[in-house]
């Protein structure tokens, strides 16, 4: 995954020790230095992408990145079963389509195979 971006990032200028705060009142500092962040689409989607634990990446709190990744499975997970659900339905729609082309005489060319004289 490309890291380019933390170069560009505002907190290549600050002290690291700001993003890995210990109480509320440092979690909102760190927010307010990556609000103003050009890079902060990046930076939140590499830490989500990455589930990394620790810090404010992206203005997002440890807490609040959880909360984003369980959304974004609770999505995923509703996708694929909604894909899941359509595939079989179209899997169901084949087999009445089949059963319809078959030709009028196939149940007579499977008896004529099958039995014997
Ligand atoms: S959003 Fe915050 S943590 Fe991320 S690169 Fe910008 S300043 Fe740094």
């Amino acid at each position: 995954m490309d890291t380019n971006w933390m170069a560009h990032g505002l907190c290549a200028h600050e002290d690291p020790a700001i993003f890995f705060p210990s109480d509320g009142v440092g979690v909102i500092k760190a927010q307010r230095i990556c609000r103003q962040c050009p890079k902060q689409e990046h930076c939140l989607e590499y830490a989500v992408t990455n589930k990394i634990d620790h810090g404010v990446w992206g203005g997002e709190s440890e807490r609040a990145r959880r909360r984003l990744i369980r959304k974004r499975n609770v999505i995923a997970a509703k996708a694929a079963s909604k894909a899941a659900r359509k595939a079989a339905k179209i899997g169901t729609e084949v087999s009445v389509d089949l059963a319809v082309e078959a030709p009028a005489d196939a149940a007579t060319d499977h008896e004529s195979l099958t039995s014997v004289d």
